[in-house]
């Protein structure tokens, strides 16, 4: 059908979310799918009993606009138990329909037409879009290729009295860097005496390796009260089809947050919520989740460790990223499509992560696959690239 109105894009140039178009291209060509990330195994059965129980005991109306109670608490606990600070059950903690709701809400809430966004690059995919859906200018900063770490003196240079907010995400994705106790103690300085709110993307909290520690933005005494911290159950236990996270921050940038959520979503599925604040009473749940991926890291390295490609360092998150210059001079979206086609594993370009198409020919592997998904893609990769001896 096709509408007789004229249509003025608000987008003109907006295409399709790249974990969408890898994901379609590995469907159709039969490939071993490592671009989108998300798990291909099972979460545990109790918490879908859990669900189940809370669905048949007639608990399926709208939870309160917050989030269901029973949630926040286990989530204030949690957080106090990794991090030492205690936030309010009432009002400094809200329940999303995963982070990706969370962070436009969180844009929406404090970001205004001319207002500048300090974001760092290669930069997660939602970001920019809703900068500029509420009339805001993202600008950019450069992670420092090939161990993508920030450049604070760069950060301090794009600071103006426009900057309304700095986005940082830590574990990071698509790089797999993590922000370390120095660096928030150098965004602390440069934000000091300023009204810049901080969103912490920090969604894969719990999926950190070689025993080293989450810096989350909510243990830092100075960050903390100027700071949206983000997370998402979809990641911690293995559901990211239930679309479901949290928001946490001082009361104040809360009741901001909250008058956008109320009209943008109002509120979170009831079950679920019920379901995952009775699993989450099991903090071996999420604490055990670094080793579980530190595994799937290591055997996915190991099976890489004879292959053409140069592994970069994968500190947390479950991508791993891959330089393949020197196997071939095609651009990182043309290497990830023949990768999906010829050879039939599926990847992402770390490419479209940049406003500028920087093309550093890396792309990312999703590792968060059963070890014979991982088997079935080595095993196409070893067929491509190594050559009968
Ligand atoms: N932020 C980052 C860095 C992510 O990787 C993702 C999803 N993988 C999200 C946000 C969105 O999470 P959700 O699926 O809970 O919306
Ligand atoms: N965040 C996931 C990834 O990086 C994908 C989420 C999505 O498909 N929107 O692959």
């Amino acid at each position: 059908m096709q509408t007789p109105i004229r249509i003025d894009s608000r987008f003109p140039y907006m295409g399709t979310t790249i974990f969408t178009v890898m994901s379609r291209m590995a469907a159709e060509c039969g490939a071993v799918n490592l671009s989108q990330g998300f798990p291909d195994f099972q979460a545990e059965p109790a918490l879908f009993d859990a669900m189940h129980r809370h669905m048949v005991a007639g608990r399926n109306q709208y939870p309160p606009m917050s989030g269901m109670p029973e949630l926040r608490a286990a989530i204030v606990d949690k957080v106090a138990a990794l991090y030492g600070t205690r936030f309010d059950v009432e009002s400094e903690v809200t329940v999303t329909a995963g982070a990706t709701q969370a962070i436009f809400t969180a844009i929406a809430a404090f970001v205004r037409l001319g207002d500048e966004v300090i974001v760092f690059e290669p930069v997660y995919d939602s970001y920019v879009p809703a900068i500029e859906t509420v009339g805001g200018t993202a600008v950019f900063s450069q992670l420092r290729f090939p161990d993508y770490t920030p450049d604070w003196a760069q950060v301090a240079r794009l600071i103006t009295s426009k900057t309304r907010m700095i986005i940082v995400n830590s574990p990071h994705n698509p790089t797999g860097s993590l922000l370390t106790a120095v660096d928030l103690e150098k965004l602390a300085e440069l934000v000091r005496g300023s009204n810049i709110v901080i969103l912490s993307d920090e969604v894969y909290e719990h999926i950190i390796f070689d025993g080293e520690q989450h810096a989350s933005l909510c243990g830092h005494v100075e960050l903390a009260p100027r700071t949206i911290v983000v997370s998402s159950f979809g990641k911690t236990y293995h559901i990211t089809g239930w679309k479901i996270g949290y928001v946490i921050g001082p009361a104040d940038l809360m009741a901001e947050f909250r008058k956008v959520h109320q009209f943008n979503v109002f509120t979170v599925h009831t079950p679920s919520q019920l379901a995952l604040a009775e699993y989450m009473q099991d903090h071996s749940r999420h604490l055990g989740l670094a080793a579980f991926y530190q595994e799937k890291r290591d055997f996915f390295r190991q099976l890489m460790a004879d292959l053409p490609f140069r592994l970069l360092p994968c500190r947390g998150t479950y991508f791993q990223l891959a330089s393949y210059a020197g196997l071939s001079d095609l651009s990182d979206r043309q290497f990830a499509e023949w990768m999906t086609r010829e050879v039939g594993v599926a990847v992402i370009p770390v490419s479209v992560f940049y406003a500028n198409g920087r093309d550093d020919q890396v792309v990312r592997f999703c590792f968060a696959k059963k070890e014979e998904t991982l088997l079935a893609a080595a095993e196409r990769l070893r067929k491509a690239f190594v050559k009968p001896a």
